[in-house]
């Protein structure tokens, strides 16, 4: 059933009992042309673009909890295409274009609220640091705006920016980005792929990847064997797990990130700001509460959760910024598990085993790419070459030295 003003009228007059499942809740079959393990927003993607534009609908999803459980689920749902290498702005770009006409394309609405993201600059030379990448954004078609200080002042009064410790010079604004609803995302994905004949399979955790000859036949799972003509992998933070199964060794790490919210208040910051001087960025959701994060906690881990002094840096940013956030009560925080590339930027690639396809190293920024990188996976898996957009994040530039070190950190995935 299509969602429609004139279907929500029909269902409220039978007191909306008529409403079908959103998605069905398929036993596994025997075998597929593809399956895709993870049914978190990367791979709910790739199965409705593998089944809307290359025609593939024999496709499975599998999850080992709940479809959305995961970091699609747990983000501060910052949606932007502000980078500024050549290899990352096309495709975050393009990703973006994605998200413009998301909400009609699988007739569910994704709250895509294009409010802008603030870069705050806290020197003169971030300043010419986001004049530099605004410039290359505007190159590759996207929008950026450089803010003098007045501007910034003007645009989010909350800011406090006479008394600070890192004094606001100006900012970079793109006016285009903003936020989606991350549970949306997850259902809407689910249910267009659904609708379209993928079976999205929950409960059904991978514990190995079978091969004959090289070549991927299908994978072992707690509900039994299931063959498969191709592999693709998109579980996020759990990446080097399933890699391994493969006899993959990765350049990715798994660490945490924990996000914040509080109580609800009235609108106070109406677009995501960012904080260069430490790392901090803050919204509002349209509940009322402001949502925020910062860096990781700085350890290896796969457990979704996250240490108390992750919690007191957060919180000194914040306060940093905004001191009047001090006054509210927080109301929950919870943590996700990222898988960190060694330079910072995802892995969009075909692997050495044939039929073996990998989605991962998505960093602290996934949650934006979320459409861009479905459309880009489902083109490598249904050609079994990449699509221009996601040539450069192969997996082979980490032995060809092609990285795309966007961050300059280098290969220290708790600074990027
Ligand atoms: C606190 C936090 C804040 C963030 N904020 C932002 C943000 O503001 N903007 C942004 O762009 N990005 C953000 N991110 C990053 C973003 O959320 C992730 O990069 C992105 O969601 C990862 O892709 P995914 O949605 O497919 O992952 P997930 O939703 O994690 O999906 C992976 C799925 O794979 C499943 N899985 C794992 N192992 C197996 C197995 N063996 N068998 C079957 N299934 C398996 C998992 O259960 C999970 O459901 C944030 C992340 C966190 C944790």
């Amino acid at each position: 059933m299509r969602y429609s003003l004139f279907n929500l009228i029909g269902q409220t007059m039978r007191g909306h009992r008529g409403w079908p499942r959103a998605w069905r809740d398929p036993d596994p079959k025997a075998g597929y042309d593809v399956v895709i393990v993870g049914a978190g927003g990367h791979g709910l993607a790739t199965a409705y673009y593998l089944a809307k534009e290359h025609g593939i609908t024999n496709v499975a999803v599998l999850e080992k909890g709940y479809l959305g459980g995961g970091n699609v689920g747990r983000n501060t749902t910052i949606v932007r295409s502000n980078y500024e290498l050549p290899g990352n702005e096309p495709f975050y770009e393009h990703s973006l274009k994605l998200w413009e006409g998301l909400s009609q394309d699988i007739n569910y609405n994704v709250m895509f609220s294009q409010r802008g993201v603030l870069n705050l600059a806290h020197s003169d030379g971030q300043v010419d640091a986001f004049a530099r990448r605004g410039n290359g954004m505007r190159l590759h078609g996207a929008d950026a705006v450089l803010l003098t200080r007045e501007e910034v002042r003007e645009r989010v009064p909350a800011l406090d920016l006479d008394n600070a410790r890192f004094p606001v010079r100006g900012g970079l604004l793109q006016p285009r980005a903003g936020t989606a609803r991350h549970d949306a995302v997850a259902w809407g994905l689910a249910r267009a792929a659904d609708s379209l004949g993928v079976d999205i399979i929950q409960n059904c955790e991978v514990t190995g990847i079978a091969r004959e000859n090289g070549r991927v036949t299908g994978v072992e799972t707690t509900r039994g064997h299931i063959k498969a003509g191709k592999v693709g992998l998109a579980v996020a933070g759990h990446t080097t797990k399933l890699a391994e199964m493969a006899g993959l060794r990765l350049p990715v790490e798994s660490h945490l990130l924990q996000a914040f919210v509080t109580e609800a208040i009235k609108p106070m910051v109406d677009q995501v700001v960012t904080f260069a001087a430490g790392h901090f960025y803050i919204s509002q959701s349209d509940h009322g509460g402001l949502v925020f994060g910062s860096s990781l906690d700085g350890y290896n881990s796969y457990a979704a959760r996250g240490n108390m002094p992750a919690v007191e840096h957060t919180i000194e940013a914040a306060m940093s910024l905004m001191p009047s956030v001090g006054r509210l009560r927080l109301l929950r925080h919870w943590g996700g598990v990222m898988d960190m590339s060694m330079d910072g930027s995802p892995i969009i690639s075909k692997t050495p085993v044939e039929g073996l396809y990998l989605n991962g190293g998505w960093c602290y920024g996934g949650f934006k790419a979320t459409p861009g990188s479905g459309w880009c996976f489902a083109h490598t898996i249904a050609r079994d070459e990449p699509h221009a957009l996601n040539a450069p994040l192969s997996l082979e530039r980490f032995e060809s030295g092609h990285l795309l070190d966007e961050e300059s950190t280098g290969p220290f995935p708790n600074t990027h």
